[in-house]
């Protein structure tokens, strides 16, 4: 089996009907990046850039950020990445942002962009560190994420930052690539207004690990609620139609970033909704590519059509399980 992933690494993304598809890699560092590349991705979907915070005690300046961000947009599969802003919050803090275990409610409180905004230079160093990473690195793609968007003001001020960012750049003369600014929608807020928000971005990339824990209020980490926090019970699946046929009809490029992706039962569901680019671990890159090669896009829009029915999340369950017996 071993042998068979590794040789699906070299063949196309593509579905049995001869559509290509995206799928890439999350990673955490640079030796994340050579993996993703020895797997196959097609590019990193999610550079998750909390971890070179989590292990720093000072805040990495500037120009030590652009080194990082270069060596892992080095190497990348096809020096294509999404760098992602910091996630901090949650279960994960950096003391020296003035981010401490003392809320009642870490998940809803300080993380992600709420925090940074309050960090603004510390913000703007990232943002231009990122803008200026791609710079001269020949054919290389860098694409700019903010995390834990929920309203139509926090994308209009991360949009500030980033033209700001550029102004000062131009001034000094100091060389940045075109990065195209995306969100996570991992909010059940931005889910319900996400039709407002898609002037505002160039492209969206759904965090169903977040999604799926606020959706459901069941906390993601756990166990004693984890039959909660379920992907592909009913009221996930319809939110996720509904964002996907949302971003697709304003042609506003969407992606997957959460661990579903890299689950062959919720990749064929995501399919059907019409997602076709998709960020995962790097290791589960290799199944998936295996699995569009077996799937019609007909076929999973009819195996949607009836998840869509369902009524429990046992149900939808039980069933893509027949169905992936069937497929594979
Ligand atoms: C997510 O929430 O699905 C996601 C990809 O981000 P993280 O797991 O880092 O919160
Ligand atoms: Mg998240």
């Amino acid at each position: 089996l071993k042998d068979q992933l590794a040789a699906n690494r070299d063949m196309p993304a593509r579905t049995a009907c001869g559509h290509d598809i995206e799928l890439m890699a999350n990673i955490n560092n640079v030796q994340d990046a050579e993996a993703a590349a020895a797997m196959g991705a097609g590019g990193v979907g999610l550079y998750r850039t909390e971890y070179l915070y989590l292990t720093h005690e000072n805040v990495p300046d500037e120009t030590e950020q652009i080194g990082i961000y270069r060596n892992v947009i080095q190497s990348s599969p096809n020096r294509k990445v999404t760098i992602r802003t910091l996630d901090i919050g949650g279960d994960k803090t950096v003391a020296y942002l003035g981010h401490h275990h003392n809320e009642a409610n870490p998940f809803m409180g300080w993380r992600s962009v709420r925090l940074s905004f309050e960090h603004p230079e510390f913000f703007m160093s990232q943002i231009r560190a990122i803008l200026q990473s791609g710079a001269g690195i020949e054919g290389s793609e860098v694409r700019m994420l903010f995390p834990m968007i929920t309203t139509v003001e926090e994308l209009r001020k991360v949009r500030s930052f980033v033209r700001r960012a550029q102004r000062r750049l131009t001034e000094e003369r100091k060389p940045f690539a075109e990065v195209k600014v995306g969100m996570m929608l991992e909010v059940p807020a931005a889910a319900i207004v996400i039709r407002a928000m898609l002037d505002l971005v160039d492209f969206v990339s759904i965090g169903s690990n977040d999604l799926v824990q606020y959706l459901m209020a069941a906390d993601r980490d756990n166990p004693k609620v984890s039959s909660l926090c379920q992907p592909l019970a009913p009221a996930v699946v319809h939110t996720l139609n509904d964002v996907i046929r949302a971003c697709n009809m304003a042609r506003v490029p969407v992606t997957l970033c959460g661990e579903m992706a890299g689950q062959p039962r919720a990749f064929i569901l995501l399919l059907g909704m019409g997602l076709r680019s998709f960020s995962m671990s790097p290791a589960f890159v290799p199944t998936i590519k295996q699995l569009a090669s077996q799937i019609t896009i007909e076929r999973a829009e009819t195996v949607l059509a009836r998840a869509l029915q369902m009524k429990t999340t046992n149900q939808v369950k039980r069933f893509l399980r027949m169905e992936l017996e069937e497929i594979s």
